[in-house]
């Protein structure tokens, strides 16, 4: 097993890309999904079960893991892999993002941020050099530059100081990570849905270096005409020898959208949190196990899928569970998403290895557009 962590790209079909990242800690084959294991854990799931859907990377939130059980404790208990029984790579993301959705009495400064606990009120600092010193601590094989993401609709000028400063942050990250032989420092670039300042940022980030660049800035309410719309230039912009990372997406025709304009790694809490609401993805759409169509249909979800929810249970059963509100409903519905997912990663990375990319996003569509089979 290799000891650096190297992309190697291995085949591309039109901008779509496939290859595998390589770590210390194993490979990563891109496409890659990453599920979230927010706080140290895929809810409703094992580790095991989580690698046995495919997962070969799980994402970790420092701003979670920073405030409980803090990451000091998690260092102390021999680090995240240790503490959460996953022994495969773990991206942390920078804990940016998460302070400005989920804290309170948030205080943005030149130096980092400023915020009191979403959980106890405690008053806390991130800033680039704080935030490298967490994801250090935790142990985390992928780490993220701590940056702003600006909430849009936002001016141009107001885009523009944003990214300024996330560029000045990007550096100051880069300084503090230091040489880690084995881990990786992503960039990510920002500039909202502005051509220019995208490419302002990824010269920026080029300038810097990283071993991986993430596309930042989207999935954040602006709809998947206006990603798609950064996603025809962005990827491009940054170099191609270096896996590119598009954060928080996302549902499956964004996934499927986002890896034919050139994205090797995304991650999402949608299969998992839709698990625990009763919404289901499948080849041929989304099924809410809720509805009292299925309360006596005893055939599978979906009976081309391999998961234990289709292979063992009826519809009629998840349905029971779900409505009974039984912790067995999680489990099996949250297997049955992540499955599904990584499913279709593996199917993509197929066909982008044999260039038959095109026919398989026709037939992706198509099944989609048939939708669920017919009630009894
Ligand atoms: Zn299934």
């Amino acid at each position: 097993m290799t000891q650096k962590f190297t992309f190697d790209l291995q085949a591309t079909d039109g901008q779509a890309r496939t290859g595998v990242i390589s770590t210390p800690r194993g490979d990563i084959r891109t496409p890659a999904f990453m599920p979230v294991g927010t706080a140290a854990t895929v809810k409703a799931m094992l580790p095991e079960s989580v690698a046995a859907t495919g997962a070969d990377i799980l994402l970790g939130n420092t701003y979670h893991l920073m405030l409980r059980p803090t990451a000091e404790r998690i260092d102390r208990l021999g680090g995240l892999h240790k503490f959460m029984n996953w022994d495969k790579p773990i991206l942390t993301d920078s804990g940016g993002f998460q302070v400005m959705s989920l804290a309170g009495l948030r205080k943005m400064s030149e130096e980092g941020v400023k915020f009191s606990s979403h959980i106890d009120g405690s008053k806390h600092m991130l800033t680039p050099e704080r935030s490298m010193e967490i994801q250090k601590l935790l142990g985390s094989d992928i780490v993220m530059c701590f940056d702003e993401c600006p909430a849009l609709p936002a001016t141009d000028a107001e885009v523009s100081k944003s990214m300024q400063m996330s560029m000045r942050w990007a550096q100051r990250s880069r300084d503090a990570f230091g040489d880690r032989p084995g881990h990786a420092l992503f960039g990510i670039q920002q500039g909202g849905v502005t051509q220019d300042l995208r490419a302002e940022s990824a010269e920026k980030l080029r300038e810097i270096g990283f071993d991986g660049y993430a596309v930042g800035g989207l999935a954040v309410g602006e709809g998947q005409e206006a990603m798609f719309g950064v996603l025809d230039y962005a990827p491009d912009m940054l170099p191609t020898d270096r896996p590119r990372y598009l954060m928080g997406v996302g549902k499956p025709d964004d996934i499927v959208g986002a890896v034919a304009r050139g994205i090797d790694m995304m991650d999402c809490v949608l299969p998992s949190r839709s698990g625990r609401t009763g919404q289901l993805f499948t080849r041929n759409g989304v099924i809410n196990i809720k509805n009292a169509r299925h309360a006596d249909d005893p055939r599978p979800l979906d009976e081309a899928c391999t998961c234990p929810a289709c292979s063992n249970y009826s519809r009629a059963y998840l349905h029971h569970v779900f409505r009974s509100q039984e912790m067995i409903s999680g489990m099996l519905l949250t297997w049955h998403n992540l499955h599904y997912f990584q499913e279709l990663m593996s199917d993509m990375r197929a066909a982008i290895a044999v260039g038959a990319f095109e026919a398989f996003q026709k037939k992706f569509h198509e099944d989609r557009a048939a939708g669920d089979i017919e009630p009894l």
